[in-house]
C-alpha cells in the first residue's frame, strides 16, 4: 500500500495542497532572473505589506518553517543562562526537538499549565515566582500561541494581560503564530490590536499551515531587539538564496486578504464538522472550537474504525483524544464523509 493511501483531509493543515493565489504567485515569480537572498522585489512586496496590515514599521524576516522561526525568535530574546515561560503543550516544548533549548544554547522553558491550551496567569506567577534568583536561569520571555495548539484563541484582553505580567518582569513576550491567520479571522479584529498594540514583542507568522510551500515570517515590533537578526537567520542555515519562491506565495497570501479569507474557511469548516459530528454522531467535542482544530473524545473501536476506513488523523494530549484540522482546502463533501463514516462506525 502507498504511504499516501487514503484521506489526508483532517490530519493536519499542513496536509493541504497549496492554494490557487499562492500557487499563481509562486508561477509569476517564475517569468525571469533576480537578485538572491531577498534583494528581490517579491520579498520587499511581502514585507511591505506586512507594515500594511500590522500598520507599523516591524522588521519582517523569512525562514523556511515554524520551528526555525520560533527557535531563532528565542535565541534572540535570550541569552543561555535565560528562561522562557511557556504552555506545557506548547509546541516549541514538545514538537520542537529541543530546537529552542538548542538555538539559545542553554535557555530553559518553563512548563505552565493552564485550561484549553492557554497559559494561567495565576500559574505564571508562581512558577516565575519559584525561580531562584541566581541559581536557576532568568526568566526572560513569555511565549504564547496563538491560535493554541488546542484550537483555542486568546482573546485581546488575555493577551494585553499576559502582557503587561511579562513587561513587570522585564520579560518579552514571543507569539507562535503558526495559526495567527486563523486567530485574526477568529476574533475579526485588526492584527494589530492582538500584537504590538497589547505588548507582543515578536510574533512567528504561520504561512504554511494558511497555503503556501513553506516560509514563515519572523516578525520584530520591538524593532531594538531584532539587531543582526539576519546574522542568526544565515547561521542556522534559514536564508533562502532563492527568496523570492518563499516570497512569491506569501504575496499571494497577502494580496486580496486571501490570507484572512483562507483562515476564515478554515474555521468556518472546523466549526461545521464539530456541530455536525455533535449532532448526527453525538461525539463530544473537548475543546471550544475558536479556529481550525477540532478535538473530539473518541473510543478506541471508532478510532480503529475510522482508520480503516482511510481516515488519518491522531490522537493528541490523552488516549481517547483526538485532533482533526481544517483548512483553507476542506470542502462540505470532506465534512459529510468523515461524518458518515463516523456514524456508520458508530452504529455498526
Ligand atoms: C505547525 C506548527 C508550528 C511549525 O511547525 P514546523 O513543522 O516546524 O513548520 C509551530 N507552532 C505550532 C503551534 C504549530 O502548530
Amino acid at each position: 500500500m502507498s504511504p499516501d493511501a487514503g484521506r489526508y483531509e483532517f490530519a493536519s493543515d499542513n496536509t493541504a495542497t497549496i492554494c490557487p493565489e499562492a500557487w499563481a504567485a509562486l508561477e509569476e515569480a517564475n517569468a525571469d532572473a533576480v537578485a538572491s537572498y531577498g534583494d528581490d522585489r517579491w520579498t520587499a512586496r511581502v514585507c511591505d505589506r506586512i507594515r500594511e496590515i500590522f500598520e507599523t514599521d516591524c522588521d519582517v524576516y523569512f525562514v523556511f518553517n515554524g520551528t526555525a522561526a520560533n527557535a531563532l525568535a528565542l535565541a534572540q530574546l535570550c541569552q543561555s543562562f535565560h528562561s522562557v515561560g511557556c504552555h506545557e503543550y506548547s509546541h516549541i516544548h514538545t514538537d520542537e526537538c529541543g530546537a529552542p533549548e538548542f538555538f539559545t544554547k542553554g535557555s530553559k522553558l518553563l512548563l505552565i499549565g493552564g485550561a484549553n491550551g492557554k497559559i494561567d496567569i495565576g500559574q505564571a506567577e508562581k512558577m516565575i515566582a519559584s525561580q531562584n534568583e541566581l541559581h536557576s536561569h532568568k526568566p526572560r520571555a513569555i511565549s504564547i500561541a496563538q491560535a493554541t495548539e488546542f484550537g483555542t484563541v486568546y482573546t485581546r484582553d488575555e493577551i494585553a494581560a499576559i502582557a503587561e505580567f511579562a513587561r513587570a518582569r522585564e520579560m518579552f513576550l514571543h507569539v507562535d503564530g503558526a495559526r495567527f491567520a486563523n486567530a485574526v479571522a477568529s476574533l475579526n479584529c485588526a492584527p494589530k490590536a492582538i500584537t504590538w498594540e497589547v505588548g507582543v514583542d515578536v510574533l512567528c507568522f504561520g504561512g504554511t499551515k494558511n497555503g503556501t510551500a513553506a516560509g514563515e515570517l519572523v516578525v520584530f515590533f520591538n524593532r531594538e531587539i531584532s539587531r543582526e537578526f539576519d546574522y542568526r537567520v544565515k547561521q542556522a542555515g534559514q536564508l533562502g538564496s532563492k527568496m523570492r519562491f518563499l516570497a512569491a506565495p506569501w504575496l499571494g497570501l497577502l494580496t486580496n486578504d486571501v490570507w484572512l479569507r483562507n483562515a476564515q474557511h478554515a474555521n468556518h469548516t472546523a466549526r461545521q464538522l464539530a456541530s455536525r459530528l455533535q449532532d448526527e454522531a453525538k461525539i463530544d467535542i473537548v475543546f471550544p472550537v475558536d479556529a481550525n482544530a477540532v478535538f473530539v473524545r473518541v473510543n478506541e473501536q471508532l478510532v480503529r474504525d475510522l482508520h480503516a476506513r482511510g481516515w488519518h488523523f491522531y490522537k493528541f494530549v490523552e488516549r481517547d483524544i483526538c485532533r482533526l484540522m481544517c483548512s483553507w482546502s476542506t470542502t462540505d463533501q470532506d465534512i459529510s464523509d468523515f461524518v458518515a463514516d463516523a456514524t456508520k462506525s458508530l452504529n455498526g
